[in-house]
């Protein structure tokens, strides 16, 4: 169970997907990939000076697209430029010439053909993308009473905003995420909503929710630097009691409604280590953890995440 937490302070613009310009004409410097073939290598004319590989090889909404890289070594200092529907993503180093990007999808978002731009080292590669539609289930709530008139604070709106900002160089995770909570999954990732009768087209649920007993433990999912402690008493209202992972890379965790927390800002976690206790602080109208796992700015489906670990 989850209130409206979720609605606030997001707006979703990616909705126009423009066509890859080699439709229309090809230059040297460009490479349209198959969208039938299952991953995606895009190779230059000139001896593989910029190469481009996309996981997952079929990706549905929600999923997190991930471009691996690998650039000419003579052109290493340049690290590459990636753009995608008007909008650029922070590229990684994650190996010697080897670069990684993350780019979200969302329920909000269509379905269909989109083009991610790689620029490096003078060079420029242009991939389609297919991304598969994916159907949502819809949810209708009834919000009674004070519940219902609850608004978020400046405060509490302002520390989620800079954590979902996050695009740290330093990478803490490694390998497939850990379930939080052990409570049994109440909610999905990406179910739509009516409140008391009412579409909410800019919502969607923006993580997972564990129904559990509450001041049960809840666990980091992931190494992480502890980035925000937020608490009912300081104006976390809606949220409740609130803590934030920087996994780095642009990929951060938010956990929420929480009875207790156990870490305090800066702290360093491990996978698996104690970080709070599910609780029904804020927006919520029973004990459960809310997990939302961000990527640049976006919530994306953690599951990925969880059983097949996003390299
Ligand atoms: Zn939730």
């Amino acid at each position: 169970m989850n209130t409206q937490v979720d609605t606030i302070n997001f707006t979703n613009k990616s909705h126009s997907f423009a066509l890859p310009e080699c439709i229309v004409k090809c230059s040297a410097t460009t490479f349209l990939t198959s969208i039938f073939t299952t991953t995606l290598i895009a190779l230059g004319a000139s001896a593989n000076a910029l190469q481009v590989q996309i996981n997952p090889p079929n990706p549905k909404l929600g999923d997190t697209l991930s471009a691996i890289i690998n650039v000419d070594s003579s052109s290493s200092s340049s690290v590459p430029r990636v753009t995608q529907g008007g909008k650029t993503y922070p590229a990684f180093k994650i190996a010697p010439n080897t670069y990684r990007v993350f780019i979200p999808t969302t329920p909000l978002q269509r379905s269909g053909k989109r083009t991610i731009r790689v620029m490096a080292g003078g060079e420029q590669r242009n991939l389609l993308v297919q991304v598969g539609w994916r159907r949502f289930s819809v949810q209708r709530i009834t919000l009674r009473g004070n519940k219902a008139g609850l608004r978020a604070t400046a405060y509490e709106l302002k520390r989620v905003r800079e954590l979902k900002a996050l695009k740290t160089p330093q990478k803490f995770w490694n390998g497939s995420f850990l379930r939080p909570s052990r409570g049994r999954v109440s909610t999905i990732y990406g179910v739509r909503r009516y409140y008391n009768g009412k579409f909410a087209k800019n919502y969607y649920h923006r993580g997972v929710d564990y129904a559990a007993r509450s001041g049960s433990p809840i666990i980091a999912p992931a190494a992480g630097r502890v980035v925000l402690v937020g608490k009912v008493s300081q104006g976390f209202r809606v949220h409740g009691n609130t803590v934030g992972l920087d996994h780095g890379h642009g990929v951060v965790s938010i956990f929420l409604h929480l009875k207790r927390i156990n870490v305090k800002e800066g702290d360093i976690v491990k996978a698996g280590q104690l970080i709070g206790g599910v609780g029904s602080t804020g927006a919520s109208t029973g004990p459960h953890l809310h997990w939302g796992l961000y990527v640049n700015g976006q919530a994306v489906d953690p599951v990925p995440w969880r059983f097949d670990g996003v390299k």
